[in-house]
């Protein structure tokens, strides 16, 4: 060991000799970074350090590049002169002056005078139900799900009509929109569809969209666009796209950076797509989007359209919903309608939202109900053209011949399709996917229906007239013809989609559920690395040239978690070389991420002012090592010894609410103590560190170490490990009481201070443990959770299971990436017989470990923990689950079951993309696959007496097929393909992790409960912010201090309450004000709305609630008269907002924008 370390040391040395030497050969001023020492000798350090070297070699490299761009960026953006710093190096006299930040103890600034927000004001209606006219889940209710055929409209019916309906005053307005969706990754990777098909699109575009007369098209995925812009689009290319936007010959729909999936997605990484492709489109082409388009999701939620309003949206398209939904909603009408969020009273959340009728997006099941007609009106598939029609008639060319008898064809079809929706306004899309690659296409379509919309439009008799056009013009069409108030108000969401048959689009909410934990990994990380640069930057703990160097790398990170969001990224649809390289993306993202984290985090404890700090130095580890894009990480193990007995470890709080949580880090030795900020000992607890794959083991030389911590909101602060006297009585560290089951072959070398407990006898009966006087678990001799019990001694009996599926094996009928078809009920996971177990128990966190293996079927690391954390007093406990299919498995999905005692019948909640919970039930008449949820974050059951509600680290699929009951699927292994397009199974599992928490909290006397048909659900405090922890954990780094030196810290928010979510904290945000650009930060936040009719009384104490009203100065640097209202993604603002106080009804979503512009002159 000590050989290795003295290597380390050697190869550093070397390393640091190299650095100097190539900044000196580049004639860079530079200051030496302080240099830490080799902390992890297990680790591979020099592999490590070689892409350092790289790093920093590229750095170099793009040098000229940086100030190129810093020097036309600074001409640009001009910050209020006494805030911008000139890159050079200030006096060293400047620098002592400035102090380090003061802990600020929250409650000691002088109380605010404001006006108390009157809640009776705000759209949210809890205590009544929102009236609306289609209540999705009424409409479940009353509905059976039928699948009659209905002729050439499989799933519809014969549509008739009376010509006589319109006439010269009344006519037809057809507008044939002309799209092309890109999927930016499925069957080939972003950029090879980029290169081999979506930049020949913009070429074309920009050529033929200017022949003809009248011609028109919409483009969605701006991921696509900016790849043309910034590659390959000349100075003309983009004057003549820019013209045909000015023309309003080319629409942008929705303008996110891709179309993101509804069902896995997190409204937080949603807002950050969008925010992405709005940011691009206003700093690139000064535009603004209007009109929402998403038609490939596979499924809807409510949580999209309540973004889209607030991003200032005012219409929106939607596809794929199930087909007997649309049924029905067509044969009222209803396929227009107010899409209004659950919880709303008073419409202030409406999306006017056109949903498509049949099948599909594509040209057959788009003009009219029969797809053999339709199809004869796609004239990409002219003969000759490699695309034929599957009905057997292809299209003719339009001539003079026959356009009569083509004309009339297509227009009865319109016509048809017309008496679904309330008006003589009719949208016809003209695409599908990556169409309009070639110019002949341009010229095929446009060149007949040219021919078409003439004839149409000279014949009086038809009382029609077709045109080419965007949503824009659609939807202006329809709102001047009928009023808003003349279509139906709908709430609720568009989940399960089925397509056709009992084909339902359930499987693809655990599809590759390795990389849709990545995501939530990589959302926290964009989060804390965007708001802790944002920190950095509007506290000038950073110089100007810096902050330019931390947006750039946060704006990286966020465009990889950006681009997964697309809905065949987070989804687990696209082929496995496209999974490959999303991942492969996401972890440079997260990689990026931890630089600007740590770096910021270095500054903003430091404050060192070095102006010219052009490197991407790593002054602080992240205690978090992604060393492979499809490997569980892994953490440091702090080395202590006498060289470096001592480590201090920087947590960083990326929550605007104080956290108090117990945390464990790992170290090389057991004789250790832990150290406050304030600098006092306090008590930790000393475990072994139980691992292993299949089977168990016990660490050499490496020990969890946990101990309670406390981190104020958006705050940094330090606690400090050190080296003891192995010999020396020390009463702050104790070491946890280890219990070894099933296992009396192993020899255990544990030091000799941890009492051992290894019964020679098999285990045949319940264990049992508690953290101190915490929650207390029992679970049976397989070591799954069969009690919980509360520190009032309230006993929940809780069954968990694994279970399995088989997919069925019928033609055309299997489950796949998409679809989950299973071939029955699930049948129980057999482990091994008496598993090995092992049970670590101490003062504050107790865990149980078994290792559940499966013969053919799958291995199960499987962690339940317990915290003693006083400050979450419910019943609470933490289930982490690593597990492998048998590769050997052709088709297997994998469930973890919950089965409780809890009356719930068959009504559950779920959430919608972490934002809100809906109300759902189970449903016999709809088969097993359709009662299948997405659950991205949490689902809960409840009687009178009690709530159950498990929180998931990953969003995966859930059901609820039995009162008391909630199954979690954990993955899925299938050999076929479900005929979706993707034209390959999923087999390419990895190991992979999933934590759950499952939370037990009794009713509380004497609540006002919303009425039971309310279609909306809330989560408890104690479940927020137990959910927030597990979505956003605490960021640790390390750093080996010179000495005693002080204990930095970093604190400014004296805001404190856990109903406010911060969404987002971005700097360097462009907006737009009467036409000109403005440049500043923009934050969002969200006020949760909580039940208040379960949980723990005291639980407020600890997280005390917003009366919905602060200061923003209060929580962040900023000048309160420079705060404006703004659109979500800041592309727009309104009104200034009076003292800087941001006031948030429960449900709302609130964006501001900060204004940093300096007036000219
Ligand atoms: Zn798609």
């Amino acid at each position: 060991m000590r050989i290795r370390r003295l290597s380390a040391f050697f190869w550093m040395t070397c390393i640091i000799a190299f650095i100097f030497i190539l900044y000196v050969m580049t004639d860079l001023s530079f200051n030496l970074p302080s240099v830490k020492p080799a902390i992890n000798i297990d680790e591979n350090k020099w592999s490590a350090f070689e892409s350092k070297l790289r790093h920093i070699e590229n750095e170099l490299d793009q040098h000229h590049a940086v100030v190129g761009e810093i020097k036309s960026a600074m001409s640009q953006i001009i910050e209020q002169s006494n805030e911008y710093h000139p890159p050079q190096k200030r006096p060293r006299q400047m620098q002592k002056n400035k102090k380090i930040r003061e802990f600020k103890v929250v409650g000691d600034e002088p109380p605010r005078m404001h006006i108390k927000l009157n809640e009776s004001t705000c759209p949210i209606q809890k205590f009544s139900v929102p009236k609306t006219d289609v209540q999705m889940l009424s409409l479940y209710e009353r509905i059976m799900f039928d699948d009659k055929d209905g002729g050439v409209w499989k799933q519809g019916w014969n549509i008739e009509y009376n010509e006589n309906q319109w006439s010269q005053k009344n006519k037809l307005k057809v507008f044939i929109v002309p799209h092309s969706h890109n999927d930016p990754g499925w069957l080939k990777t972003f950029e090879n569809y980029y290169k081999s098909q979506t930049r020949a699109i913009f070429n074309n575009m920009i050529e033929k969209l200017n022949e003809g007369v009248g011609r028109k098209f919409i483009w969605a995925e701006i991921s696509f666009l900016s790849l043309w812009w910034n590659n390959d689009a000349t100075e003309k290319d983009k004057t003549a796209f820019l013209n045909l936007l000015k023309s309003k010959k080319l629409e942008i729909v929705t303008g996110g950076w891709v179309m993101n999936d509804e069902a896995n997605s997190h409204w937080l990484s949603v807002v950050q797509q969008l925010t992405t492709g709005h940011q691009w489109l206003l700093d690139n082409l000064g535009y603004v989007p209007k009109n929402a388009w998403s038609i490939d999701p596979f499924g809807y939620s409510s949580a999209q359209p309540y973004l889209l309003k607030i991003a200032g949206f005012d219409n929106s398209m939607i596809q794929r919903v199930h087909y007997r939904i649309k049924k029905e909603l067509a044969s009222n009408r209803q396929l227009e309608f107010r899409w209004r969020q659950l919880w709303d009273g008073v419409g202030k959340t409406d999306m006017f939202t056109h949903l498509f009728p049949f099948y599909s997006y594509d040209v057959p099941h788009s003009c009219g109900p029969d797809p053999k007609i339709c199809c004869q009106f796609d004239f990409k598939r002219l003969p000759g053209n490699g695309v034929t029609c599957p009905w057997g008639v292809a299209p003719q060319r339009i001539t003079q011949k026959n356009v009569d008898e083509r004309a009339f064809k297509i227009l009865d079809q319109w016509r048809k399709k017309a008496q679904l929706y309330r008006s003589n306004v009719l949208f016809f899309p003209l695409g599908d996917d990556f169409r309009y690659d070639r110019a002949n296409e341009w010229d095929n379509q446009y060149q007949n229906y040219d021919m078409l919309i003439e004839y149409i439009n000279s014949n009086d008799a038809w009382n029609t007239e077709v045109q080419y056009g965007t949503l824009e013009d659609y939807f202006k069409a329809l709102h001047d013809e009928v009023k808003l108030s003349n279509f139906p108000v709908l709430s609720g969401d568009f989940f399960t989609y089925a397509d056709r048959n009992q084909h339902y689009w359930s499987g693809y909410y655990t599809s590759r559920p390795f990389y849709k934990n990545m995501d939530r990994v990589l959302l926290a990380y964009v989060r804390a690395a965007e708001i802790i640069t944002a920190q950095a930057t509007d506290t000038h703990a950073v110089s100007y040239i810096m902050s330019l160097q931390l947006r750039d790398r946060v704006e990286q990170a966020r465009r990889s978690l950006s681009l997964f969001q697309h809905h065949d990224g987070i989804t687990g649809t696209s082929r496995d070389e496209v999974r490959e390289d999303y991942a492969k993306k996401m972890l440079t993202a997260i990689k990026y991420s931890q630089s600007a984290i740590q770096q910021a985090a270095y500054y903003l404890l430091k404050q060192p002012h070095i102006q010219d700090q052009t490197q991407e130095d790593i002054f602080l580890d992240v205690d978090d090592i992604w060393r492979r894009h499809d490997e569980i990480p892994s953490r440091i193990t702090i080395a202590l010894d006498v060289v470096s007995p001592s480590r201090r470890l920087v947590l960083y709080n990326a929550l605007a609410f104080r956290r108090q949580e117990i945390l464990t880090v790992l170290v090389s030795t057991p004789h250790v103590e832990v150290f406050d900020p304030e600098g006092e000992p306090i008590m930790a607890q000393v475990s072994p560190v139980v691992a292993g794959e299949r089977r168990l083991g016990l660490a050499n030389n490496k020990y969890q170490l946990s101990f309670p911590v406390t981190i104020g909101p958006l705050a940094l602060t330090v606690y400090s490990v050190s080296l003891r006297d192995a010999m020396s009585i020390n009463k702050y560290t104790s070491f946890s009481h280890v219990r070894i089951y099933n296992a009396d072959y192993w020899s255990v070398d544990l030091p000799k201070m941890f009492p051992i407990e290894q019964p020679s006898a098999r285990l045949n009966e319940d264990v049992s443990f508690q953290a101190g006087n915490s929650t207390r678990v029992v679970t049976n001799m397989n070591g799954l959770v069969k009690t919980i019990v509360s520190r009032d001694g309230v006993a929940t009996p809780v069954h968990m299971d694994f279970v399995q599926y088989d997919t069925q094996k019928g033609r055309d009928n299997n489950s796949g990436a998409y679809l989950f078809i299973p071939s029955g009920p699930a049948k129980d996971f057999k482990s091994d017989p008496y598993p090995e177990i092992v049970v670590t128990e101490g003062i504050h966190k107790s865990t149980l470990y078994a290792a559940l293996v499966g013969p053919k079927t799958a291995e199960i690391i499987l962690s339940v923990t317990v915290y003693n954390n006083p400050s979450l007093p419910h019943a609470e406990l933490e289930v982490s689950s690593a597990l492998l299919i048998d590769p050997q498995v052709d088709d297997l999905e994998l469930a973890l079951r919950l089965s409780t005692s809890v009356r719930n019948g068959d009504v559950f909640y779920t959430d919608l993309n972490g934002m809100q919970m809906i109300k759902r039930r189970y449903f016999e008449k709809i088969p097993l696959q359709a009662n299948f949820y997405p659950l991205p974050a949490a689902a809960y059951i409840e009687d009178e007496n009690i709530r159950f509600t498990v929180l998931t680290s990953t969003p995966l699929g859930m059901a609820a097929l039995q009162p008391g009951q909630i199954e979690v699927m954990q993955d899925r292994r299938l050999s076929r393909d479900d005929n979706r397009g993707m034209n390959q199974g999923v087999l390419d599992n990895v190991r992979t992790r999933h934590t759950f928490r499952l939370i037990a909290e009794p009713a509380l006397g004497h609540c006002a409960k919303p009425p039971s048909d309310h279609p909306s659900g809330w989560l408890t405090l104690g479940s927020h912010v137990s959910q927030q922890m597990l979505l956003q954990p605490p960021l640790v780094l390390h750093y080996t201090p010179r000495g005693d030196e002080p204990r930095p810290n970093y604190q400014k928010a004296s805001v404190n309450a856990a109903d406010i979510v911060l969404a987002s904290y971005r700097t360097h945000t462009t907006t737009k004000k009467e036409g000109t650009n403005l440049h500043g930060m923009g934050l969002t936040f969200q006020r949760v709305a909580l039940d208040t009719c379960y949980g723990h009384k005291d639980t407020v104490e600890a997280y005390p609630l917003s009366d919905g009203q602060f200061r923003l100065s209060d929580l962040i640097d900023v000048k309160s008269d420079r705060v404006y209202e703004s659109t979500l993604t800041f592309n727009q603002i309104d009104k200034q907002v009076l003292d800087g106080i941001i006031t948030l009804c429960p449900m709302e979503i609130r964006s501001v924008f900060v204004n940093q512009t300096i007036r000219n002159g």
